[in-house]
């Protein structure tokens, strides 16, 4: 079984740095992804209310005959439930569905700037109050530029142990990352493979074939090398197995510097200050 670093967050938990999405994965294949993966030895998982697949991601946790606790589970609030009454509600039915007492991590999904008249305060202090009850072990955001962490940190008590942001080589996310960094903030990259986008590029073949190792494989292990959390998505099981077969092998400061070089500003996802 590979051995997976830990990051510690703000609060003092502990975060495997390298985990596994399921962004797009079918309700009814979820279970068996998961199954797959946890079997490789991955032991963190990223879901979310929206995926509608929390289910089969409890089915597979508690299939594998892991302790609760060997497992990091993040699920995040659906844009349509951001309102502390209905938050609270759907934050019962992820936990429900999971079949758990608490998640790991719980996350607000998107900042919504356009909805709720562009108040995302009074539902992080619903997250908080989940935090302080102990069903949630550490709260975060996904989506956050720096003018809206600014926000919470002048107008809530606790600081995001995590933001959730769009981060592969086409989009390296230099200033978030900065600023978050420094603030305390661990820094979770989504979509870490472009969606595949990334896997083609001339720089990135070249640098896998000086690694002797797969495009996905140095792209993963550019982003760990950067310091942030990554959980690639895989239905295919030779992909989720070669997915976490990084951590035998280290990419030069250079093959790191020409990965971050490609940087274009290019997203494959919504812009969070329009969406
Ligand atoms: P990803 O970058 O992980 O890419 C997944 C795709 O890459 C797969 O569908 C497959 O086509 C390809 N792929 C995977 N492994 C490969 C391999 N070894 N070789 C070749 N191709 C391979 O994209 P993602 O699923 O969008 O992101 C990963 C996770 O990030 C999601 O599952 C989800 O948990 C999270 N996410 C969060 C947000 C957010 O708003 N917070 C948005 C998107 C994704």
């Amino acid at each position: 079984m590979p051995s997976i670093p830990d990051i510690t967050l703000n609060n003092g938990q502990a975060i495997p740095q390298f985990g596994f999405g399921v962004f797009q994965i079918p309700p009814d294949e979820t279970a068996a992804a998961v199954s797959t993966a946890l079997d490789a030895g991955y032991r963190h998982v990223d879901t979310a209310q929206m995926y509608r697949n929390e289910a089969g991601v409890g089915e597979a946790i508690a299939k594998s005959g892991l302790d609760r606790g060997e497992v990091f589970v993040t699920s995040k609030l659906g844009n349509d439930a951001h309102e502390p009454d209905d938050a609270r509600a759907a934050f019962d039915a992820t936990l429900k569905a999971l079949g758990m007492d608490y998640v790991d991590l719980f996350l607000i999904h998107w900042p919504l700037p356009g909805r709720y008249g562009g108040d995302f305060i009074s539902t992080w202090r619903t997250l908080e109050e989940f935090y302080r009850e102990g069903r949630a072990r550490s709260i975060g955001v996904s989506n956050f530029q720096p003018h809206h962490l600014r926000r919470l940190h002048g107008e809530t008590d606790i600081i995001p142990a995590v933001n959730q942001i769009e981060v592969h080589p086409y989009l390296t996310q230099d200033e978030v990352r900065a600023f978050c960094t420094e603030h305390q903030i661990a820094v979770e990259a989504w979509s870490p493979l472009g969606r595949g986008g990334v896997l083609a590029d001339p720089v990135v073949m070249s640098v896998a074939k000086r690694a002797g190792k797969t495009p996905a494989q140095v792209v993963l292990r550019w982003h760990v090398q950067r310091g942030d959390i990554v959980f690639p998505k895989s239905v295919t099981p030779d992909r989720i197995r070669e997915n976490i077969d990084i951590f035998d092998f280290e990419l030069s400061a250079a093959d790191v510097e020409d990965l971050s070089a490609l940087n274009r500003d290019e997203r494959t996802g919504p812009d969070p200050d329009k969406f």
